[in-house]
């Protein structure tokens, strides 16, 4: 453009009126109930990762009377214009979607996004969280995640007959591993996975917020590898706890 002595600004990754939190939760529909009590008339997406889920969580929000539609690529592009126009016009203010919706969308007032299960990579779950809070307002950006995410985000790559493509997909599945795992502050977390720097503390994400305490576990880590070695690894939980407890089962008696 030609341009003489442009003013270059780089903004950086932060996004901080994004709340990050991460949550394992029992019963994640429950979870969701439970937090948009208070949120009825706010405006937030709901990302799950398949067409099944997203109508599901749908139908349970529904039931409930909230104000909600759904998006997801098997609809036909009728519907996905109407429910996609309901949202950004206010018409419904809680849109479920896969991760088919959202690409050209700018609606600024978005209060919260949810994650149902766990993305898989961390490019995906910032652009897809990032869709919170573009007018600066505080808001939420939320995973919940459960064993069966990684399982089945596992199985997918797996399908792929390209060991090269696997290989990286599955490094990228494993740093979003690491993040819902980790005890660290979550912000700083995606900041330096983007690479920059970052503050230990942020105060604005579940980690830096909630209060627990650090306990080591090596001992107990290590008489648990210890039992699972001397049964030579060829039994399930229930017969490890069981041996640990010093049960007097028949079961674990014949094993030890
Ligand atoms: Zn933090």
């Amino acid at each position: 453009m030609k341009l003489e002595d442009p003013f270059v600004k780089v903004t950086g990754f932060d996004r901080e009126n994004l709340l990050f939190e991460v949550r394992k939760p029992k019963d994640k529909m429950a979870f969701i109930s439970s937090y948009l009590k208070d949120k009825k008339d706010m405006s937030g997406i709901i990302y799950a990762s398949t067409r099944k889920r997203v109508e599901a969580c749908y139908k349970y929000l529904k039931k409930l009377s909230y104000n909600v539609t759904f998006y997801h690529a098997g609809l036909s592009d009728k519907d996905k214009k109407k429910n996609q126009e309901d949202f950004i016009y206010d018409r419904k203010n809680i849109i479920v979607a896969t991760n088919a919706f959202g690409m050209g969308i700018d609606k600024s007032d978005v209060r919260y996004v949810i994650h149902i299960n766990m993305p898989k990579d961390m490019e995906s779950y910032y652009q897809e969280a990032g869709r919170a809070g573009r007018d600066g307002e505080k808001s939420d950006a939320i995973l919940l995640y459960s064993t069966q995410d990684i399982v089945i985000n596992k199985y997918l790559i797996s399908q792929s007959s390209n060991k090269a493509y696997q290989l990286v997909k599955l490094q990228k599945l494993q740093t979003i591993i690491n993040y819902v795992n980790t005890n660290k502050c979550l912000r700083a977390f995606i900041l330096e996975y983007f690479g920059q720097d970052a503050e230990k503390n942020c105060n604005n994400c579940s980690n830096c917020l909630d209060d627990y305490e650090k306990i080591d576990v090596s001992l107990d880590s290590q008489k648990i590898l210890s039992c699972i070695y001397r049964l030579d690894q060829r039994y399930g939980t229930s017969t490890i706890v069981d041996c640990l407890k010093g049960s007097n089962s028949q079961n674990s008696k014949e094993k030890i």
